[in-house]
């Protein structure tokens, strides 16, 4: 930091060799002090700018992790909703239903056993309604 005229505010001499009159050193201060804040006002600005696009880019970056997240849970939701639809209470995989279940053939084997006790129209209701698919 050079010294500088206390009067003036000029380098290369103090006040009392200051060779400006008094209002000529005035204003040759103002305007270096005038100076002196602008350029600080500059750096601040500057500065300001910085943080705003790091604030921008931190927000960016959040943002698009939480689109990632969302992405990825979503597919995980996608996935558990599959596996639980392949999947029994006890957590063993069962095959897609194409046909009757053990049930079904066993309740349409005593029907057909007993077609002859039953009333004909209850007889096809009942084995209609074993074939309905849900
Ligand atoms: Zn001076």
């Amino acid at each position: 930091m050079p010294n500088r005229c206390g009067a003036c505010r000029q380098e290369g001499h103090n006040r009392t060799r200051c060779p400006h009159d008094a209002a000529t050193a005035t204003s040759l201060r103002e305007a270096f002090n005038r100076a002196q804040r602008e350029d600080a006002q500059r750096r601040y600005n500057a500065l300001q700018e910085r943080q705003a696009a790091l604030n921008e880019r931190t927000r960016a970056i959040q943002s698009s992790n939480e689109e990632w997240r969302e992405t990825v849970y979503s597919q995980v939701v996608d996935m558990q909703q599959r596996l639980r639809a392949l999947t029994n209470e006890t957590g063993q995989l069962t095959p897609p239903r194409t046909g009757p279940t053990v049930r079904e053939v066993k309740i349409q084997e005593i029907l057909f056993e007993h077609c002859q006790e039953i009333p004909e129209g209850l007889y096809k209701e009942l084995m209609d309604a074993l074939v309905i698919r849900g």
